[in-house]
């Protein structure tokens, strides 16, 4: 039996408490999470694309500390705004200057009043999410995940984080992710982006 000195270590490039506990929960006893630094300056997200946004995250904390780190980007894509919010989840509300960039309550306000409109059953929408290890020799590695679901009528539970009282995935029970607690890790488009990242990770 190998012991945790054995296991890849990965500085962590969210500062964003849920995720980093997302993520500790999903590689428990997999891989040993260090904290990012705290001071590091925040990375603009500029990329066209979540795996550039991923990859700019893991790069800079990569550089900064001279470890592996592992960053991801998410993006909500809903069918019927042609995909939007996609990999400009994070700025929704910012882009129309209905609230701060990074305000959950206020994109998801935006979110349900852009489909106030559209009936149950065109409301499909899934998370996509890329999970992006980068080392300092230059290597790196890139996994994601998907769930597929649709957009709640209404906000429904005080779990999770960001757009999750709105999301209701198709493979539950019709609660919200908000309303899953930990349940939300098992089929969540992190969960299985960060097992696939993980087996990655041990077969190299
Ligand atoms: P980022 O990956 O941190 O850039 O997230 C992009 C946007 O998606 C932000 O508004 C987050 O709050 C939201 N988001 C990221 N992951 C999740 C999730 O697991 N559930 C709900 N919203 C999320």
């Amino acid at each position: 039996m190998g012991d945790v000195t054995d296991l890849p270590r990965l500085v962590v490039a969210s500062a964003n408490p849920h995720k980093v506990a997302e993520i500790g929960l999903v590689l428990d006893g997999l891989v040993v999470l260090e904290p990012r630094p705290i001071g590091l300056p925040d990375v603009v997200e500029d990329g066209e694309t979540l795996e550039a946004n991923a990859r700019l995250k893991a790069l800079a904390i990569c550089k900064a500390t001279g470890e592996a780190a592992v960053a991801d980007d998410t993006g909500l894509e809903v069918d019927a705004l042609g995909g939007a919010p996609g990999v400009y989840s994070a700025r929704y509300a910012a882009s129309n200057g209905s609230g701060a960039e990074g305000d959950a309550v206020a994109n998801t306000t935006r979110l349900l009043y852009e489909l106030a409109s559209i009936p149950a059953g065109r409301r499909t929408a899934r998370f996509r999410t890329v999970a992006l290890v980068c080392r300092p020799n230059g290597s790196e590695l890139v996994a994601s995940g998907t769930v597929e679901g649709y957009i709640a009528a209404a906000p429904a539970g005080d779990g999770g984080f960001g757009y999750d009282p709105v999301f209701v995935p198709v493979e539950g029970d019709g609660r919200t992710f908000a309303e899953m607690g930990e349940e939300k890790h098992a089929i969540s488009h992190r969960g299985r982006a960060f097992r696939d990242l993980a087996r990655r990770l041990i077969g190299t």
